[in-house]
């Protein structure tokens, strides 16, 4: 029988979870993935900070982040892109809370604003969440810092997929707008949060967008970073 609340088989490979198979296991992700998934998973190592540095510099911008960071490297085909489809579009909202939750350590200690990229209202009435607000507030959960939805979609942008760099910087450009709450942020070291980060062309544009809001900080914390191929 399927549990009436938690899959019971891998998101990845669909082979039973590691609940499924050992119930005791105290592992987080064990009602979505299985221990062969799982440990692919932990095996990969964190993306260095002047990885995703170098990703930005090729935007161009002038932006200086405190720190940039990310907890694991998305490469097409692995277990992490399975958990991010799931949580985009299927609707699985708890596994980007769970995932949120897991890499809450990787906050900047003087971080006390987070601000998860905004979905365009109609997308979020599509998809009923956003997934990066999903993971701002477990972040949140686990730290002292507070999720302010500062920056808003100023309007809807077309896929980003197959873009190319260029491209994908025009299309941003003027994406994001500030919010009411955006006085919040004045003089606070903040934490823009995403699930994914490939070329870093929407988190800077959240940045150039929350710059106006005088932030003391500004630090960059994605679930995961696109596998860096030529472009
Ligand atoms: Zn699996």
């Amino acid at each position: 029988m399927f549990s009436l609340f938690l899959p019971e088989r891998c998101v990845h490979c669909e082979e039973p979870s590691a609940h499924a198979r050992n119930p005791k296991t105290k592992e987080p992700f064990s009602h979505y993935l299985c221990d062969v998934c799982l440990r692919m998973l932990h095996h990969q190592e964190t993306p260095e900070e002047q990885t995703i540095r170098d990703e930005f510099g090729k935007l161009g911008k002038i932006i200086e982040y405190a720190h940039c960071r990310a907890a694991y490297t998305f490469v097409a085909g692995s277990p992490i892109q399975s958990v991010i489809h799931s949580f985009k579009y299927d609707g699985m909202v708890k596994l980007a809370a769970q995932f949120g939750k897991s890499i809450s350590f990787l906050t900047p200690r003087e971080v006390n604003v987070i601000i998860p990229v905004p979905l365009h209202r109609t997308r979020l009435a599509e998809r009923g969440y956003n997934q990066a607000d999903a993971i701002a507030k477990a972040i949140a959960s686990q730290t002292k810092a507070n999720v302010v939805p500062a920056s808003k979609r100023a309007r809807p942008t077309p896929s980003q997929t197959n873009l190319p760099l260029p491209k994908r910087i025009e299309n941003m450009r003027g994406a994001f707008v500030l919010t009411r709450d955006a006085e919040k942020i004045k003089g606070k070291n903040i934490l823009i949060v995403d699930d994914v980060m490939t070329t870093g062309s929407t988190l800077a544009s959240v940045a150039e967008a929350l710059l106006h809001a005088k932030p003391k900080s500004i630090s960059t914390l994605a679930l995961a970073i696109a596998e860096q191929t030529a472009q």
